[in-house]
């Protein structure tokens, strides 16, 4: 396993960021604040899909005001997830006329390059600094490629325009959104916000240039330090792109917590961030949440979707149960189940696997052989197949992850 960079941790609420703590997931609703009702669900969703922080839009008046409101009710609701507020311009007014928003969120975001323009910049930061030392609040420092401070771009260009032999104008930009980032996490700790209390990110869309400036980052300071690529895109375009830079960064030790700014397709469940962002982590072997589906990608030999079906209802099984079974099987996540088309590979992955299934493939017997810890326990036949698989399965959890059992795992 990768060493991980060493970080200063920061607690939001009862999460810890950075500092050894294992990565932390986060997403951001996409409701509109002021809607109470929809925005509960909408984190309700997300935390239960396994977000352990949520961000929220305050953008106005209105969302402010929702603000506690919010809490509440996810309180109510047996929802502590840590809301984090995303302000851009209007924070500190926002901060001074709601208290009870500035109490209810666990941590402020703050984007140097939207916090003001010109001569309003630097007061309107510092008193967005004020509110999370007068409430004790840790802060996000994100800077955005899309929105980065023009006044330090502007000075570092003219710096480099006085050198004999000027870098690439990527390289100045890339170093302008790292000065930033580093300028202001110095300037908050000047007026009094302690460094764990501080988290960076600088957002970028572009795979490469998001790993050179993380790289960069990570090793000029020590901050706790937020990954993602901004704008990643829609569907598999987004979901490879974020994939790829957070996996070279996070092998590498970079980056305490991640979010997955995917575009939702239309009609597309939210929670589907909070998803790809554990399997990155899973598949890595970084962190694990679900029980891990082994499938294999079909060929000639399977001429009917029956196993795709059975795969895809074992995967949305398993998650759909993770919550409760969280809280009542400890190590199921690290289970591993196989299902597989056909007995070339089947029964091979099978044994591999916590518990595996080989379906027929054409023309093969119409019988499925089951494996658990590495052995053929029962074969399988008739229409219920996928029932009584499903039922095997949740029979392995109880008897191996239940109160006082020695579960084995596969992951060594
Ligand atoms: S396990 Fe069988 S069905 Fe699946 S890809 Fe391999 S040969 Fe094809």
């Amino acid at each position: 396993m990768m060493n991980r960079r060493d970080s200063v941790g920061v607690k939001v609420g009862e999460i810890q960021i950075g500092g050894n703590a294992p990565v932390v997931v986060q997403s951001m609703t996409n409701t509109d604040t002021a809607d109470v009702k929809s925005t509960v669900r909408q984190v309700m969703d997300l935390a239960k899909a396994g977000s352990e922080l949520v961000r929220i839009t305050v953008n106005n008046e209105e969302s402010a005001q929702a603000v506690s409101q919010i809490r509440e009710e996810l309180d109510r609701n047996g929802c502590f997830v840590p809301l984090i507020g995303d302000f851009h311009f209007n924070g500190h007014k926002l901060l001074d006329k709601f208290p009870g928003c500035a109490e209810a969120l666990a941590k402020y975001r703050i984007n140097p390059g939207n916090v003001g323009r010109g001569s309003k910049r630097d007061p309107q930061f510092a008193q967005m600094i004020e509110f999370a030392c007068r409430y004790e609040k840790p802060v996000r420092i994100g800077v955005n490629w899309g929105s980065l401070d023009q006044s330090v771009l502007a000075r570092l260009l003219d710096e480099n325009a006085q050198l004999s032999d000027p870098r690439p104008l990527a390289e100045v930009m890339r170093e302008a959104v790292i000065t930033s980032a580093l300028e202001s996490a110095e300037r908050a700790v000047s007026l009094g916000l302690p460094k764990n209390r501080i988290v960076l990110s600088c957002k970028m869309s572009g795979v490469q240039e998001l790993i050179a400036v993380y790289q960069a980052l990570a090793e000029r300071c020590d901050y706790a330090l937020h990954l993602g690529l901004t704008e990643a895109g829609m569907g598999s375009k987004g979901i490879v792109a974020s994939t790829a830079a957070l996996a070279v960064l996070l092998q590498q030790g970079i980056g305490d917590t991640i979010r997955i700014s995917l575009t939702p397709e239309p009609g597309a469940d939210r929670t589907h961030e909070v998803i790809v962002a554990q399997e990155i982590l899973q598949t890595m072997g970084i962190r694990s949440f679900t029980p891990m589906v082994i499938s294999c990608p079909g060929c000639g030999r399977t001429t009917s979707d029956y196993f795709q079906k059975l795969a895809q209802q074992i995967q949305s099984h398993l998650r759909h149960k993770m919550p409760e079974w969280r809280k009542k099987y400890s190590g199921v996540e690290d289970m591993h189940v196989a299902v597989m088309g056909c007995v070339v590979n089947g029964p091979g992955e099978s044994k591999n696997a916590n518990i595996g299934i080989s379906l027929p493939g054409t023309g093969e017997q119409p019988v499925a052989p089951v494996f658990e810890d590495g052995v053929k326990t029962v074969t399988l036949k008739g229409d219920r197949i996928a029932e009584d698989f499903q039922e095997l399965v949740e029979r392995y959890i109880v008897s191996h992850y239940g109160p006082n059992q020695e579960h084995q795992t596969i992951a060594e």
